[in-house]
């Protein structure tokens, strides 16, 4: 009974706190999640959602994490992604390093895919009207053919590319529309 008294007290004591902390409707855009700092990928953060280290899901990462990082593009919602590559893996695997990095996903149906002959990546940050758009440098296709010709295990390969960075690894193009 006065346990119970006490239990009682404390949530009276607590109610304006929980109610101080309920945003107003309306005052966010995006959902709250979606405005959390972003926190770069580890490798062990890519291997749990994918499953296993290739060089495509870390390709996919860099790309989504410099639209982020380095030139101001939302995660989640206001962003649309296209991308160009594969339709099965290893190629395909682009797909998921980029809706990690960036939180455009096909279940909120912000990210598709399409056939074409060279992987090319373009997102667009719906408010700025800005896009940003990422090609594969020849000196970084050399390079995993030439680790592919020297059977460098995938998950090696995976771990050099996390080593680089996006200037590194690709042509990147960024305009408004
Ligand atoms: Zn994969």
């Amino acid at each position: 009974m006065k346990l119970n008294l006490i239990k009682r007290l404390c949530l009276m004591a607590l109610l304006p706190a929980v109610i101080a902390s309920i945003p107003p409707a309306g005052a966010h855009e995006a959902p709250a999640a979606a405005q959390k700092p972003y926190r770069p990928l580890s490798l062990d953060d890519i291997e749990r959602f994918h499953g296993h280290l290739g060089p495509s899901v870390i390709l996919g990462v860099r790309m989504g994490e410099d639209a982020v990082l380095n030139h101001g593009f939302p995660r989640c919602f206001g962003i649309k992604v296209e991308a160009v590559c594969d339709a099965a893996p290893p190629g395909s695997c682009l797909l998921d390093g980029i809706q990690l990095s960036t939180g455009a996903t096909l279940g909120k149906a912000n990210i598709e895919r399409k056939d074409g002959d060279a992987v090319e990546v373009t997102m667009r940050d719906e408010k700025r009207k800005a896009r940003i758009q990422y090609r594969i440098k020849d000196t970084t296709r050399h390079l995993l053919d030439q680790w592919k010709k020297d059977s460098l295990p995938v998950d090696e390969q995976a771990r050099k590319i996390y080593g680089m960075n996006a200037a590194d690894l690709f042509e990147i193009n960024e305009s408004t529309e």
